[in-house]
This record gives C-alpha cells, structure tokens and sequence, in this order.
C-alpha cells in the first residue's frame, strides 16, 4: 500500500488540528500546530477560502484517514463495510477504524503514535487470543485479548513507552491488566469514547453521491 512518507506534521497543519502522528512532540511543547497555526505551502498563510460543500466532505475524510493512516482504498472499503452493518453509518465507520489492531494498541498505551502502533504490530510484538497477528488492520472485537508478546515485555523499549503514557486515560471500552502489557475488549466503543474531531455525516455523504 501506497504510504504517506514525507513531514507528517503537515498533515496536521493541512487539517488544522493536532492528529497525534509524532509521539513524543505532539505533547510536549514543540507542535507544528501550536508554532505555526496555518496550512503548509507558498499559499498556506493566504486568506481562508471558503470550502465547498464538496470540500467541506472532503477534508472531513481526509482527516480521518490521516487519523488513522489508512489509504483512500481501505477507506471506502471501510464505508462499504459500515454500510451494511446494523445503526448509525458514520458510527459504525468510525468503530470499524477504532477496532482496528494497531489504534488498539496504541489505545492500550504501547505506542506513543498510531504510527509507532502499526509498525510494532508489523513487526509481531503482539497477540490476540494467545495468537500472533502481525496485521494493522485486523479487525478486534469484544471478548478478544489483545497483549504484547512475553519476549517484548522485558525490551527497554516498551518499558519506556509504558511508563510514558501511564497517565494516558484507558477507554471505557477495555480492561487493562494491572501491567498494562494485556487488555481485553469488553465492548465496541461507543461515539463518545472515540475523541476524533471529525463530522463523520460529511464522509457518509461524499461516499454516497
Ligand atoms: Fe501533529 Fe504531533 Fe506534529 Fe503536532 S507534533 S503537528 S500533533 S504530528
């Protein structure tokens, strides 16, 4: 799959709004965001234009899917799926992308960025069920257990990145053990718990035209 490679906090700047790529610099002071409150490029500091209602949609998807780091592709392939499931399609799209194994993980506190999240996942740091999945997008569902392997629990590595998001709040929607390398989902999250500051109704309509 095509990856975005280049500055990703310009994405942010682009949306105008902190997505959380980075890790680390995303908290402490040094966001792009924060230092430059306008979108990147020669013209990113020129009068403001008023969006389309096209546009409007348009940005609302792009910044999900720079959110979650997925492709156009998966995107609609994620909207298809939402469409036929029971309840709210923008909902249920947005659930869909919150189940997903790498958000998981990094919800869990073992990454610091989504990003960070998807290539620990590549590189098989964790389980589900007792079983490795090495696939970011495998979707998890309630019941399932989600853990770092017993190896990667001893690396330095996940030890600083456990003690660095130790005051990150868990979503209502897992139950940590009390070593924070294991969680089980005791339900799909609900609107409320996913703090994606997205319209998501506007997806909904530029997928349906
Ligand atoms: Fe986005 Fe983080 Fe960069 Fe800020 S530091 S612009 S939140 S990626």
């Amino acid at each position: 799959m095509a990856r975005y490679t280049s500055a990703v906090c310009r994405l942010c700047r682009r949306e105008g709004q902190k997505l959380f790529l980075k890790g680390d610099r995303c908290y402490n002071g040094k966001c792009s965001v924060e230092a430059r409150a306008y979108a990147p490029g020669q013209h990113g500091q020129g009068r403001g234009r008023k969006l389309s209602e096209y546009g409007l949609q348009h940005r609302e998807k792009q910044k999900a899917r720079r959110f979650y780091g997925i492709s156009e592709k998966q995107m609609r392939r994620y909207f298809t799926m939402a469409t036929k499931m029971q309840g709210v399609t923008g909902e249920n799209l947005l659930q869909l992308l919150e189940m997903r194994l790498d958000n998981v993980a990094y919800r869990m506190g073992l990454a610091m960025s989504r990003p960070e999240a998807r290539q620990l996942v590549n590189h098989s740091h964790f389980t589900v069920n007792g079983r490795k999945v090495n696939i970011p997008s495998y979707q998890v569902k309630p019941g399932d257990v989600v853990a770092l392997k017993e190896k990667s629990r001893q690396s330095d590595k996940f030890k600083s990145i456990v003690e660095a998001n130790s005051a990150r709040p868990v979503p209502h929607w897992m139950e940590k053990d009390s070593n924070g390398f294991e969680a089980k989902i005791v339900q799909f999250p609900a609107r409320e718990d996913i703090d994606l500051p997205v319209e998501e109704h506007l997806i909904v309509e530029l997928y349906s035209k």
